[in-house]
């Protein structure tokens, strides 16, 4: 029996630059396809942290040796951009997968809005690194001329901040049902959504912020009534005491098992910690739902049971 599935791809399905993300897509698309071809209607998400910093440094370079002319490029035009590039990868690529497997369905990107809320208390607290580390003086100069805000990352140099607030509803969302309801693969919510304000009226206004793509693909996933919601990332399972000796791998939790070691802080901030708290409101969003953590590859092995860290009641 196929099951609707919405999955959230990671940075390792896509690389780090154009070169590696052609590469990087080839496989995604068999993980993916093997899926498809099990007879579950797949629905994508994915990250977009390095397309999104490389696309905002390229559209600042364009315009910074000729100040007259400058203008400059909002981050949500930005997010829309890094949707465009990787939906055109990641579309190709499964439609030649599926293709070489005798599969004949469509496949398309949707530009997806995602309305936040403008009193998010995360506007306050810029949290989310994009783009490419810098030296302290590079750093120094885009706050000083651009109003940036930058973070020292973990020892490995200076990154702009920016705000990621909570994604609260799916402007485009019929669209994407209409679509899957139609039988066609969809790329939806890519770097998290075009994040956005309402505004007076129908407008709808661009917002300077990034989303998490694991939390807008929870609230994709609730909103297509999906009965699964897998998060493909950079290890097969979520642990607890990670990276320590005493380190142990999580096969199955229930919600409240997740609170637990969620309060106890075993999850990081900024990566594992998204994940787990995306899976635990989606197994919490209604009965039978179930939420899957584990690496792009095991993919099929995990929706068989076989492996990955599962967050069911
Ligand atoms: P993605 O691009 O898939 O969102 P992230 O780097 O944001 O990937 O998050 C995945 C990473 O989270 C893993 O590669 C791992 O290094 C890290 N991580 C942090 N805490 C844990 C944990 N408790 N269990 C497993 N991985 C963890
Ligand atoms: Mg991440």
């Amino acid at each position: 029996m196929g099951k609707r599935i919405v999955i959230a791809l990671g940075g390792n399905a896509l690389g780090n630059n154009l070169p590696e993300q052609m590469l990087a897509v080839k496989q995604t698309a068999k993980a993916i396809a093997g899926l498809i071809e099990d007879g579950n209607q797949v629905i994508l998400s994915h990250g977009n942290g390095p397309q999104v910093g490389m696309i905002q440094k390229a559209m600042a370079e364009l315009t910074r040796s000729d100040a007259e002319r400058y203008i400059p490029c909002p981050l949500s035009v930005c997010v829309a951009m890094s949707q465009g590039y990787i939906g055109y990868d990641l579309q190709n690529a499964l439609r030649e997968e599926l293709l070489d497997r005798g599969i004949q369905k469509g496949v398309a990107t949707v530009l997806t809005q995602v309305e936040v809320d403008p009193a998010d208390p995360a506007f306050q607290h810029p949290t989310k690194p994009i783009g490419a580390f810098m030296t302290r003086e590079e750093a120094e100069k885009l706050v000083a001329e651009r109003d940036y805000q930058v973070i020292e990352d973990a020892g490995r140099g200076y990154r702009r901040v920016v705000a990621s607030p909570k994604p609260r509803s799916i402007v485009e969302i019929q669209s994407i049902r209409d679509m899957v309801e139609a039988g066609l693969v969809v790329v939806a919510c890519g770097g998290g959504g075009i994040p956005v304000f309402r505004t007076e009226g129908h407008h709808l206004k661009g917002a300077a912020a990034v989303i998490d793509k694991d939390f807008a693909s929870c609230v994709l996933a609730q909103q297509l009534e999906a009965d699964t919601l897998i998060i493909l990332t950079a290890v097969e399972k979520a642990a607890v005491n990670f990276g320590r000796p005493n380190q142990k791998w999580l096969d199955r939790l229930t919600p409240e098992e997740a609170e637990v070691y969620i309060s106890e802080g075993h999850f990081a901030p900024g990566s594992m910690l998204p994940k787990v708290q995306a899976a635990v409101e989606f197994a919490q969003s209604a009965p039978g739902r179930s939420a899957l953590i584990t690496l792009l590859e095991k993919a099929r092995d995990g929706v068989a049971g076989k492996t990955g860290t599962v967050i069911a009641m």
